[in-house]
């Protein structure tokens, strides 16, 4: 009951538990999944990034694929949903005081041990092996346990302060039924953004852009311009 109560469960408890034959396979993929770039298979290392549906990349092996799509087709769909460097999010990981895998001489077998994980939720210093559900937010790319972001029932970033609402919490490699999810917001979201329904994005779009100053906008359309609103 240890890890529905809210109690952090100690490290023993983690890392401790029946070893059995059929988890190889199961704990083999966990590995994989969280230590490895899902386009490059290369150990992820900084800058990572993550994906609408949850997965976990190398940013200069998403720049690659973007620039080369003709490897698209070896790996089939999967990262067909990655159209740009905007569809991903750099992530804000939070290194886990005891890793110590990184030190010294390492030729990556070390990162295959799961009983140590180099990032930690920086709220309850979960590890980010696997075993728990990590989140990150589309806002601002930091990353927090699930059950951090549960417990703290913010509408800030715990980190960074930025305001994120339900639709920018991604699960990390989540389950079947999670990246159904996360594929359905996503596909809604680029429906919105091209149907233009998402006047904040386009506000943004006009104060941010340094080729439109708001100063020709207005020379040009001064008597368009909301008296009003403008406060
Ligand atoms: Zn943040």
């Amino acid at each position: 009951m240890g890890c529905d109560g809210g109690t952090i469960p100690k490290r023993h408890e983690l890392v401790k538990g029946p070893k059995k034959v059929e988890k190889v396979d199961k704990d083999a993929e966990l590995v994989a999944q969280w230590n490895y770039c899902t386009l490059s298979q290369e150990i992820l290392r900084r800058p990572i990034v993550a994906c609408e549906l949850g997965r976990l990349y190398n940013k200069d092996a998403v720049i690659e694929f973007l620039l080369d799509k003709s490897s698209e087709k070896a790996l089939g769909k999967a990262t067909s949903h990655i159209k740009s460097i905007k569809n991903v999010t750099e992530l804000r990981l939070s290194d886990n005081p005891a890793w110590e895998g990184d030190k010294g001489n390492t030729k990556g077998d070390k990162h295959d041990d799961l009983q140590r994980a180099r990032f930690i939720c920086p709220v309850v210093g979960l590890e980010m092996n696997g075993r728990h559900r990590f989140c990150f937010l589309r806002c601002c790319g930091c990353v927090f346990s699930e059950r951090a972001l549960k417990e703290i029932k913010a509408e800030v970033c715990h980190t960074c302060g930025a305001a994120f609402q339900e639709d920018d919490v991604i699960v990390l490699n989540g389950t079947k039924e999670d990246v159904e999810t996360l594929k359905g917001r996503m596909e809604e979201r680029r429906q919105k953004a091209k149907l233009g329904k998402n006047p904040q994005a386009h506000q943004k779009l006009r104060q941010g852009s340094p080729k439109k100053p708001a100063s020709i906008l207005e020379r040009r359309k001064p008597a368009q311009l909301p008296k009003v609103q403008r406060q």
